[in-house]
């Protein structure tokens, strides 16, 4: 495994309390709240939220994405119930797979039924922090679904970009009913990114996608949260987590985390779990930049594929992911959407109901399996995203036929016997 870099530019004058954002090409510092800024004004380069210190386990007190406060940029957020989802043990899909041990850790069981909470519980205080008017996001359907919810909870009006057509029924439901304008765009996700990304630039609303450095520390808390549990539960932590890849926020989050702690001394470099992403064949322009071991990623300008929450040709955070997975001795790979149907309807045949993007950690790490990239003795955790209910279409069309029956029990047994 290659060595993990841990940025070490000192704290500017103008940090607060130890946080400041920096940039991640040229390091460039700038004060954490003083003023919307999404990128470098140096080089347009991505920022990051950098600390003075990092805290250790024993730092971390309470349930959910809070627990961690030591290890965020502020010390309470806008809150729902948000964090302190299941680690599931899967047995049974682990003897199938051929692997020592495997677990599912459910971000379907959030609030609002995806991981997306995370982050918006700290994005959003730092918007009524920084006093703004309206929050906005491009959405593929949970992030809109969670800024919907937190911006409701904390009084603000909320913006939503969709591509039109492309979301599942779920995700719309729940933006409209937090009160969002939804604004349906005649272009795929990317296209909806470039909008908003111009609007947030024209001082016309704060930006909550996963650009924003804030949002990537609230999902910094997935990673706690797997060491934390899988520790309790088998003494050690896992060897690789699969998860699937849209943005690529989530992977640079936990690798941010893996980083963090490591530089506390609270992780063992050679502990560090693999970070191994998973795109959909129709939709794997990361997986392309993984493969031809590229620094950035081309996008993919037609991308299609039955996860909807993962039809991304542009990663917004591919810059801070791929040395996520380089570094971590990882890899990523791209999967149908008949392996990503199969392995939903896996996961459900073990009780955990998740939403296709999500499926994709599983039908990841079968393939890997298959290939021999991943061994027979690792202990490994799928990170599964979002809620069954999300996308209720590809749930029923996945799942057993209703079959009709006449309303007496006789004909009910006939037709169970026949
Ligand atoms: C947002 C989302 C993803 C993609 O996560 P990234 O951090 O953008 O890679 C995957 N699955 C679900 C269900 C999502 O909502
Ligand atoms: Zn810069």
């Amino acid at each position: 495994m290659a060595e993990l870099t841990i940025p070490d530019s000192a704290p500017p004058a103008d940090a607060t309390d130890g946080v400041w954002l920096a940039c991640i090409e040229c390091d460039e510092p700038y004060p954490p709240f003083d003023a919307v800024r999404y990128r470098c004004e140096e080089c347009d380069g991505l920022l990051e939220v950098r600390y003075a210190d990092h805290p250790t386990f024993e730092a971390f007190d309470g349930h959910g994405v809070w627990r961690y406060a030591a290890a965020l940029p502020l010390d309470d957020g806008v809150r729902l119930a948000e964090g302190g989802t299941p680690l599931y043990s899967a047995p049974r899909l682990a003897d199938d797979l051929g692997v020592a041990d495997l677990h599912v850790k459910h971000e379907g069981l959030n609030g609002t039924g995806s991981f997306k909470d995370r982050g918006m519980t700290v994005g959003v205080a730092v918007a009524s922090h920084l006093g703004v008017e309206r929050l906005a996001c491009a959405s593929t359907g949970n992030t809109s679904a969670a800024l919907a919810a937190y911006g409701a909870r904390a009084g603000m009006e909320t913006l939503v970009l969709l591509p039109a057509g492309k979301v599942a029924a779920g995700k719309v439901a729940q933006a409209a009913l937090h009160g969002a304008r939804i604004l349906e765009v005649d272009g795929n996700f990317d296209d909806c990114l470039d909008v908003v990304a111009a609007l947030a630039d024209a001082g016309e609303a704060y930006l909550l996608n996963s650009i924003n450095p804030f949002r990537l520390e609230g999902q910094k808390t997935i990673a706690f949260e797997i060491l934390e549990e899988h520790r309790e539960r088998t003494g050690t932590y896992p060897d690789r987590i699969v998860l699937p890849v849209g943005n690529a926020g989530n992977t640079a989050a936990l690798y941010k985390a893996f980083r963090e702690l490591v530089a506390a001394g609270a992780l063992d470099p050679a502990a560090v779990p693999t970070l191994t992403g998973v795109q959909a064949a129709g939709s794997a322009p990361f997986v392309a930049a993984v493969e031809d071991g590229s620094e950035t990623v081309d996008r993919w300008d037609e991308v299609e594929t039955i996860a909807t929450a993962i039809r991304i040709g542009s990663p917004a955070n591919a810059r801070k992911a791929l040395p996520g997975i380089r570094e971590t001795g990882g890899t990523a790979i791209a999967v149908s959407d008949d392996a990503i149907t199969d392995a939903q309807r896996e996961l459900a045949e073990s009780g955990i109901g998740v939403e296709p993007a999500s499926a994709a950690s599983l039908a990841g790490l079968r393939k890997l399996r298959e290939r021999g990239v991943v061994d027979g003795d690792e202990s490994v955790v799928c990170l599964t995203t979002g809620h069954l209910l999300k996308d209720p279409a590809a749930a029923a069309a996945a799942g057993t036929d209703p079959e009709p029956v006449p309303a007496d029990v006789d004909g009910v047994l006939a037709h169970l016997g026949g």
